[in-house]
């Protein structure tokens, strides 16, 4: 058996579709997962779980692995690993491709929400913008939103919040996808008047932009951060899969049908 040419940071829903894709041409690749939550949905083929400790880390698995080429499918808010990702394969002379989803600034609804630049600027705008908050960006970005002035915040996060909340606040766990039932629902039953949400992108968390739109609920939208500079970038599996066929560091034995 041989080693895994192809290393896919994961953690998404495209990362998991390009190992499916991936198994399915016959390539060997492996995917890795931070192993943040306790039952993560498991891509099919080789998986790793657990952080590779920074980027010496990083480049060290690239060494011993003898992985030729690496896919930065993560999420497009989880700087940290795609910082590490670039700086571990320039130091290891190994191609990385950045995939990440289409972000939400093309929406139809776009133009109706309040764009900011991060998480402090996020609490100012929900401020401003209503009194029953419905914050669905995520479980690390919760501290950001502890001191916000509302009656009342929803969280909806995929795993338990650790330790006390702020007075007021109420949680839910669930994970996507969601429906626009559901989520016009959830805003009628807790009279939310402000949705706070990263550009996550995608289809699967964005029925309740149209819950929002529908039900005049304002939306505030935090940017995506910067991607690392000089790294090429697709925004779909299909391209994804197209990079890797031509990466001349991938060999014959990983491209049966070349
Ligand atoms: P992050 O801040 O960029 O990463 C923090 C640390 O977690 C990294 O430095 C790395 O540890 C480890 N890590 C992250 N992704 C990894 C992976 N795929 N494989 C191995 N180690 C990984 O990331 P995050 O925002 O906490 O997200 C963690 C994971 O959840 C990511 O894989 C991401 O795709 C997924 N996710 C994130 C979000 C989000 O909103 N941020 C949403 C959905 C899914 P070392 O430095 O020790 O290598």
């Amino acid at each position: 058996m041989t080693g895994p040419d192809v290393l896919i940071l994961g953690g998404t829903a495209e990362a998991r579709a390009l190992a499916a894709e991936l198994e399915r041409t016959g390539v060997p690749a492996i995917s890795s997962l931070a192993g943040r939550v306790a039952d993560p949905v498991r891509p099919v083929g080789q998986v790793r779980i657990g952080g590779f400790g920074g980027v010496d880390g990083l480049a060290g698995y690239l060494r011993s692995s003898g992985v030729r080429a690496v896919v930065d499918a993560t999420h497009p808010f989880a700087a940290r690993i795609s910082a590490s990702a670039a700086r571990a394969c320039a130091a290891e002379g190994v191609p990385l491709l950045r995939l990440a989803r289409p972000g939400w600034s093309t929406h139809p609804l776009a133009d109706t929400w309040r764009w900011v630049g991060g998480f402090p600027a996020a609490v100012a705008a929900a401020e401003e913008a209503g009194n029953r908050v419905f914050l669905t960006s995520g479980r690390t970005t919760l501290s950001a939103f502890r001191s916000i002035r509302a009656a009342f915040v929803l969280v909806r996060v995929v795993e338990p919040v650790a330790g006390p909340l702020p007075a007021g606040w109420s949680v839910i766990t669930s994970r996507g996808p969601y429906t626009v039932d559901g989520e016009r629902t959830l805003l009628r039953e807790h009279r939310i008047d402000v949705l706070v949400t990263k550009d996550s992108g995608g289809t699967m968390t964005e029925a309740k932009l149209t819950a929002a739109d529908e039900l005049g609920v304002r939306v505030v939208v935090v940017r995506r951060p910067d991607a690392p500079a000089g790294v090429p970038s697709v925004d779909g599996v299909g391209p994804a899969v197209q990079w890797a066929a031509r990466c001349p560091a991938l060999s014959a034995r990983a491209w049966p049908d070349r």
